[in-house]
């Protein structure tokens, strides 16, 4: 009997790579699975050349003695050298875990054919740590200048008595038996196959031999962490910063989550802000208002001054410029200070001031007002009688 050509039988190029075999194997293997096929012969012959193919040219040195001398290499006659079970090499490749027979194997058979994950991957991590939430609280002048913040928050750190392995010293992981390391299982109704998480592994693939005491075998411990956060100048209430891996650790050596960090601002007794501007308001005597002149105004890194030209009304507003919080994005540019006049009112008027403006009034041409203020006081005095 004739016997064929095994690159043909899975139909790869005579110098495919290693990787190449090995991906068209698994592809034919699936598909022509007898768990796959039942009852169906060809396709289980089918099964035995292609398992028979790949037995021999995944192996380099007999893959050469194949190319050298073609099947007369091995026993001459069809398909195994020496008693290789097809299925066993099926579970090898698919990771068919210990022990039972095809159905270890048949979670990963779907897996593959559904293009799930490779159990090559699942087979090494562990599940990624949670991202975590914590609030940072700076003052106006902080933001403006930036700030350096400790920060200390509980999480889940990686436990320290087993390095974050989950497993107790010494003692080593072990594939699954569940899930033969795939981190799936699946379940077979009729011709429908319905897949989910592993519930021994947790979709790990891997099972500790002996878990570490201190974390049962989990890799992490609740803990409390410390992180210092740059928060940068110009930085906005609400604003949210990142520090990568400081989350949760990750379950059996699976990747740390992220911290995230709200910024809130505290309000600032003589600013207001918006975006990049700030806000504030001054009073001024209503002679200087007048007359004009030059007043100290607060700024976040200290006072400027500013000048009052005279006739000042209330409400007016100066823009003192570049003297706003710094730009988030841009360092070099900064917002404004905008600073609003309200004209202060005097009260408590000594006889002399109040003559004085009675007679600053009478220049301006106004009405003598005196005669209402006598009647105030006579009222004045009728309600503190009473
Ligand atoms: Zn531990
Ligand atoms: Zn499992």
């Amino acid at each position: 009997m004739s016997q064929k050509d095994f690159y043909e039988v899975l139909g790869v190029d005579r110098n495919a790579s290693a990787e190449e075999i090995k991906k068209a194997y698994r592809k034919l293997a699936v598909k022509y699975h007898p768990d796959k096929n039942p009852g169906d012969e060809q396709a289980e012959e089918r099964f035995k050349e292609i398992s028979a193919a790949f037995e021999i040219l995944k192996d380099e040195d007999k893959r050469q003695k194949y190319d050298q001398f073609g099947h007369e290499a091995f026993q001459g006659g069809g398909g195994f050298s020496r008693g290789v079970d097809p299925f066993d090499l099926f579970k090898d490749v698919f990771g068919g875990g210990g022990g039972g027979g095809g159905g270890g194997g048949f979670g990963s058979i779907f897996d593959d054919f559904f293009g799930g994950s490779s159990s090559g991957n699942a087979a090494s991590e562990g599940s990624r740590g949670s991202d975590l939430r914590v609030s940072v609280s700076i003052t106006l002048a902080q933001a403006a200048k930036g700030v350096e913040k400790e920060i200390k928050y509980h999480h889940h750190g990686e436990c320290v008595t087993c390095n974050g392995s989950g497993a107790s010293s010494g003692s080593g992981k072990i594939m699954c038996s569940t899930c033969g390391g795939i981190g799936q299982v699946a379940s077979n109704q009729g011709f429908i196959s319905i897949r989910r998480t592993c519930p021994t592994c947790s979709g790990t693939g891997v099972m500790i031999e002996n878990p570490c005491q201190k974390c049962n075998g989990d890799g992490r411990i609740r803990k409390q962490g410390k992180v210092k956060v740059k928060v940068p100048p110009g930085v906005s209430h609400g604003n949210r910063l990142c520090s990568r891996g400081r989350g949760d650790a990750g379950s059996r050596g699976g990747p740390s989550g992220d911290l995230y960090v709200d910024v809130h601002i505290e309000d600032h007794s003589l600013f207001e802000r918006d975006e990049d501007d700030l806000f504030h308001d001054v009073q001024i005597p209503f002679a200087l208002a007048a007359l004009g002149g030059t007043i100290e105004v607060p700024t976040l890194e200290g006072k400027v001054s500013l000048k009052i030209p005279s006739g000042t009304q209330s409400n007016k507003t100066f823009r003192l410029k570049n003297h706003g919080m710094p730009n988030l994005r841009y360092s070099s540019r900064k917002g404004d200070l905008y600073v609003k006049i309200s004209i202060l009112v005097p009260t408590k008027l000594s006889n002399d001031q109040k003559d004085a403006l009675v007679e600053f009034a009478r220049t301006c041409g106004e009405k003598d007002f005196s005669e209402e203020e006598g009647f105030l006081d006579k009222a004045k005095k009728f309600f503190d009688n009473d």
